[in-house]
């Protein structure tokens, strides 16, 4: 929480020119927000969810195999795989499945 240098009334996050600002309540000065909690938060998501970046890479599934895969979010049988080489070619691919259902993605750990 912070508070306006002028009055010390309670500044609030506001948007002025598309720009995320704080402004006071109180007399309507203006801050720039140099809150990294946006940006902290969205890396927190991305790696708490890595798999969920996956998702949004653009992977056409309707060209991937389909193979017996059971899902554990909706119980669907089928899934599409899909191979990532992440290194050098020594070392393994990873492996995702994607149900070919609800799409939620599964990571295999070589
Ligand atoms: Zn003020
Ligand atoms: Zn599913």
């Amino acid at each position: 929480m912070e508070f306006c240098p002028k009055c010390g009334g309670l500044m609030l996050p506001a948007v002025v020119d598309g720009r995320k600002v704080l402004k006071c309540r109180s007399c309507g000065y203006v801050k720039e927000s140099n809150n990294p909690g946006n940006a902290y938060r969205l890396e927190e998501k991305v790696q708490r969810h890595p798999l969920d970046k996956i998702t949004v890479l653009d992977v056409n599934v309707s060209t991937l195999p389909v193979v017996p895969f059971k899902c554990e979010n909706c119980g669907n049988d089928k899934a599409y795989v899909y191979e990532v080489q992440t290194r050098a070619g020594d070392e393994p691919a990873t492996r995702f499945y994607i149900c070919t259902k609800c799409r939620k993605v599964y990571r295999e750990y070589a």
